[in-house]
């Protein structure tokens, strides 16, 4: 997506370092009050008064973490800060700040970046987060992009990985398995373009998974809506890697076991439909795709009634007693360990194949 969109291509070291930092974080003005200093210093100063920092980092690698052939910039900008962003969310907290990082070859124009830092803009208007910082230096091959994100949440607040207790209902947030069916379309139309560059894809019937896969959206909404509910997490984690890893690691952490009841995985109509498509089973899709950025947590039974008619939240099973051990209990009523296939060791498989 680099290559056809831009016109004008000016050179990075026209701009040199210091030019191409102002040019690109010249419309970053604070939003809020806890930003004190943003970019332009040594340092950025944050004051969050009397709540806790909560602070996470994501590392994006060019050929690893995304491939420009079909994620735009802007795209791929707006999908960094929703990663970190998401984390923040997942601990029950706000996110607030971000710094990032970028490391460029100059074989990216000027332009290039710019498409970046608008979809990095785009998010942390829409997400009410400032940039207030982040470092620039050169790559010899791809682009690197590092964001740290900062957030802020009363320390009872806060919602860790560990605290599930046996009998607490496990709970997602909207869908899962859009964004990894968006990305097989994507990979397939990579294919078919690569064979034929006159080809002119009708994506219609698939612009929900492929939304989903450029354009993630992380759950701000979740936390004031538990919040609002009376609800506190027992224990919170998103979903970056598929929905068995993270059930997992709630379970270790907790110390728990669990029952989780296929039948009852939230999938949007379209992955039903593109999975008979691509002849894949949708559980193993929504279990070990990735990217879905949706929010899983524990509560405690007595919150059942607050949740229950909730259409952002679907119960998807219970924690049990660590030694009952981490199982799936299929449509057919079978229970079958639950098993750790995150999405990279999907995409190993089929390069077995
Ligand atoms: P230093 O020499 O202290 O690393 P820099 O010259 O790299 O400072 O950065 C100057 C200012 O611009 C700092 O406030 C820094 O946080 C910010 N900055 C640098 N690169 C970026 C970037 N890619 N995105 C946002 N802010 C940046
Ligand atoms: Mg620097």
């Amino acid at each position: 997506m680099l290559e056809n969109s831009q016109e004008t291509k000016t050179d990075l070291s026209e701009l040199g370092e210091f030019g191409l930092i102002d040019h690109l974080t010249k419309s970053f003005a604070p939003k809020l009050p806890s930003t004190k200093k943003a970019i332009g210093d040594d340092a950025a100063v944050i004051d969050f008064e009397d709540n806790q920092c909560v602070v996470t980092t994501d590392l994006l690698v060019e050929g690893v973490h995304f491939d420009l052939a079909y994620m735009p910039l802007k795209h791929l900008g707006y999908k960094a800060v929703m990663v970190n962003a998401s984390d923040v969310y997942a601990m029950n907290g706000k996110a607030t700040q971000i710094t990032v990082s970028i490391a460029v070859s100059n074989r990216f124009p000027v332009e290039a970046l710019e498409e970046l830092y608008s979809g990095i803009e785009l998010a942390a208007n829409i997400y009410n987060i400032d940039v207030v910082g982040g470092d620039t230096t050169s790559s010899t091959s791809g682009l690197v992009i590092s964001i740290t994100a900062l957030g802020t949440a009363k320390s009872e607040e806060i919602v860790y990985r560990n605290g599930a207790k046996p009998n607490d209902l496990l709970v997602v947030s909207g869908d899962l398995g859009a964004a990894y069916m968006g990305l097989q379309v994507l990979e397939r139309e990579k294919q078919v373009f690569k064979a034929n560059p006159n080809s002119q894809p009708d994506l219609d019937q698939y612009s929900y998974l492929i939304e989903r896969q450029l354009k993630p959206e992380a759950r701000k909404d979740i936390p004031p809506l538990l919040k609002e509910l009376g609800v506190k997490p027992t224990s919170m984690i998103d979903i970056s890697d598929g929905l068995s890893s993270e059930v997992i690691h709630l379970c270790k952490s907790s110390k728990t076991g669990v029952n989780l009841f296929e039948e009852k995985i939230p999938l949007d109509p379209a992955v039903i439909s593109v999975c008979e498509e691509f002849n894949i089973d949708s559980t193993t899709i929504a279990l070990s795709g990735g990217e879905d950025y949706e929010l899983l947590f524990t509560i405690s039974q007595d919150d059942f009634d607050k949740i229950k008619a909730n259409p952002n939240l679907t119960i998807i099973g219970h924690m049990t007693e660590e030694n009952e051990g981490m199982h799936l209990i299929t449509r057919a009523n079978t229970k079958i360990p639950l098993i750790a296939r995150g999405w990279n060791s999907m995409e190993k498989e089929e390069e077995e194949k």
